[in-house]
């Protein structure tokens, strides 16, 4: 797994937060969405209630699946494994299923590689307890340690198996009840969550509760059913209870639903009727997943960088980095490979990296670097980039990479992915299961780790100033507000998007560090729409492509301010010139570039090198509605798979 990846990127982590976590806003802000949970308390038989509801948020993108039932006789039993729903109900044939209340869990590995014991449910240690997470325990690392030093032994690599013998441990040292020991564990608890708790001996409840991860209780008749999309749910019941931040609810199939605060105060019982269809729902009321995705980016930057970089300070710190600092120092080169998306986003890496780090880079296409006999010494780093980390081509460039013995360094989203166990080390992204095949929040995920990692290697190689380290990184903390700030122009974009969806050809133009924004952009646009895109460096208009400019070859052109801002704005002249429409990317406030472009969209400018993550979201807004009014499937364009695992 990344080798020293996210194992010592975790451990540093922790320590990282107990400095300074609670201080700091952006942790207020997290939510983690990822994978779900699904609970019934009632009369019927819980199983078949569970794996349903685990089949309906499987949209969600998970790795393992489980559950745990307690029988009529209280007998706790838990089945769990890596894989699918499908592979769990394989797995559950024959097997002793009774019992009317259970919890069920899809895992999206964020601590510990997809295994069965990895998989949740967790027991405690006394197999008394069993919980479900989804989220991630913070300071897992301080409360496990303490726990060792109790006696406690961990069966998993999981920061959920420590909240489990957590709560086991208030329990047993102080003789409470299970809703009680539940909320004092809870209280020591850095980081989001929702959970869910049944225990041995008890068939009448579960205890649940959240932080910044969803949950809805779900109120039958004499039953209870539990979630963290309702949608799953739905079909048994209309009203629905939304459990708060720090709220605990007790669910027992013979009292009314009780719910209280962590500071133990009673929490007011609002039941909601739910009037949203179904696929409504699981698209958190979005009407697709790329536009959820999009919209999801302020949040998924602050996943991405939270823990990296010390607000008060502003120092970056990547522990793949860090275990690996005379490899970085010493590199005589750094090669990105990767595909599609993520090949633009290496090349935005590449202007980082040369101007930050001060090493000769390049970027290739894992397809055709595989296949070329490249020239790799044992001095190089490769940095492969993969979303899913599992496309084939950037595989095999790691592979081949390896056996050259260069050092290679991972960025992907997937926890425990081949790529993440290929690599030498590596970052995640951290933005959570991308399920729109048009890539949008990985790319700026990947984008903001690229940043940060030139930074962190600037800064040992002696190859950055102080107060451009402190400007960037500063800019990077605010990134989150910067991209809430640049989503407003989502109603805008949809008006010109209806104007512009006749074109059958499109020209983007960038320079700099928005060049590859515009190839990104241009790939979208093709991707979603089916409209042919290209995206050139501004410049080069004139070396040919120019030729194609008239009325009805409209031109994105990124004109936001930076050193060859000047120079744009006289190709976007050029363009006018001939005849061509332009549609600028202007910073709030130009007056220069709006004066020759038919359309301007107006986003905030934050430092030069990060500003392809601010432009790239009105651009991804821009193909997403024109594919919409187009008509075509968004989520799943013809011809095209999420995870490329062919050559
Ligand atoms: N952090 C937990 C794990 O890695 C839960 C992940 C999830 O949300 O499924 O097991």
């Amino acid at each position: 797994m990344f080798k020293s990846f996210e194992w010592s990127y975790h451990t540093d982590r922790h320590q990282y937060y107990n400095d300074f976590s609670t201080r700091n806003d952006l942790y207020a802000k997290k939510q983690n969405n990822m994978c779900g949970i699904v609970g019934y308390v009632g009369r019927r038989d819980a199983c078949p209630i569970l794996i349903k509801g685990l089949h309906r948020l499987e949209y969600r993108g998970y790795d393992s699946a489980g559950v745990a039932l307690v029988n009529p006789d209280g007998r706790l039993n838990v089945f769990k494994c890596k894989g699918k729903v499908s592979d769990l109900e394989h797995f559950l044939d024959g097997k002793d299923l009774g019992g009317n209340i259970g919890i069920a869990h899809t895992r999206w590995a964020t601590h510990g590689v997809p295994n069965d014991a990895n998989a949740h449910p967790h027991y405690s240690e006394s197999e008394n307890i069993a919980l479900i997470h989804n989220g991630i325990i913070e300071n897992y690392r301080v409360l496990k340690d303490a726990l060792e030093q109790n006696g406690y032994t961990f069966r998993s690599s999981t920061d959920s198996e420590v909240l489990v013998n957590l709560i086991e441990y208030v329990r047993a040292t102080s003789g409470c009840s299970l809703p009680e020991a539940v909320r004092q564990a809870l209280r020591q608890v850095i980081g989001a969550y929702a959970i869910a708790v049944v225990e041995k001996g008890n068939h009448d409840r579960i205890v649940a509760a959240r932080q910044s991860s969803p949950m809805v209780v779900g109120v039958g008749d004499g039953e209870f059913f539990l979630s963290s999309d309702a949608a799953s749910i739905i079909e048994y019941t209309e009203d629905f209870v939304y459990v708060g931040d720090g709220e605990i609810a007790v669910i027992d199939r013979n009292a009314p639903l009780k719910i209280v605060t962590l500071d133990n105060h009673d929490a007011k019982i609002d039941i909601k009727k739910l009037q949203l269809s179904i696929s409504q729902l699981e698209k958190g009321g979005y009407p697709h997943f790329m536009l959820k995705e999009i919209y999801e980016q302020p949040r998924t930057i602050v996943d991405c960088i939270r823990g990296r970089i010390n607000p008060d300070t502003c120092e970056v710190k990547l522990s793949g980095v860090i275990d690996h600092r005379d490899r970085f120092v010493n590199a005589r080169r750094i090669i990105f490979v990767a595909c599609g998306t993520s090949w633009h986003a290496s090349l935005i890496g590449e202007h980082l990296v040369e101007s930050i780090c001060r090493i000769p880079v390049e970027v290739e296409y894992a397809s055709e670097f595989r296949y070329r006999n490249p020239i790799i010494r044992e001095d190089d780093i490769v940095v492969a980039v993969s979303q899913s980390g599992e496309t084939a081509d950037t595989l095999a460039a790691v592979e081949l990479a390896r056996k050259a013995g260069a050092f290679v360094f991972g960025i992907c989203n997937v926890v425990g992915s081949s790529i993440a166990r290929a690599t030498d080390s590596g970052a995640y992204i951290h933005v959570g299961p991308e399920i729109g095949v048009a890539s949008t929040k990985a790319f700026t995920g990947q984008v903001t780790v690229m940043a940060m990692l030139a930074l962190a290697v600037g800064r040992e190689r002696g190859t950055v100033t102080e107060a451009y380290y402190n400007e960037v990184s500063a800019a990077l903390l605010h990134l989150p507000e910067t991209m809430e700030e640049v989503l407003k122009v989502a109603p805008q974009v949809a008006d010109l998007a209806k104007i512009f969806t006749y074109a059958h050809n499109f020209i983007y133009l960038g320079r700099g560090y928005n060049y590859p924004t515009a190839l990104e952009g241009a790939l979208k646009l093709k991707e979603i729409s089916y409209i042919h895109a290209e995206g050139y460096p501004a410049a080069e208009m004139k070396h040919g492509p120019i030729a194609l400019i008239d009325a009805e070859m409209p031109t994105v052109a990124i004109a936001t301010p930076d050193h060859t801002y000047e120079k744009t704005a006289s190709n976007i002249e050029e363009i006018k010139a001939r005849g061509g429409k332009i549609i600028a990317v202007i910073a709030r406030g130009d007056e220069q570039v709006r004066r020759s472009a038919d359309f301007v969209i107006e986003v905030p400018v934050i430092a030069e090198c990060l500003m392809p993550i601010v432009v790239s979201v009105p651009l991804q807004l821009l193909a997403y509605y024109i594919a919409v009014y187009k008509g075509r499937n968004v989520d799943q364009p013809r011809n095209l798979a999420k995870s490329v695992t062919v050559e």
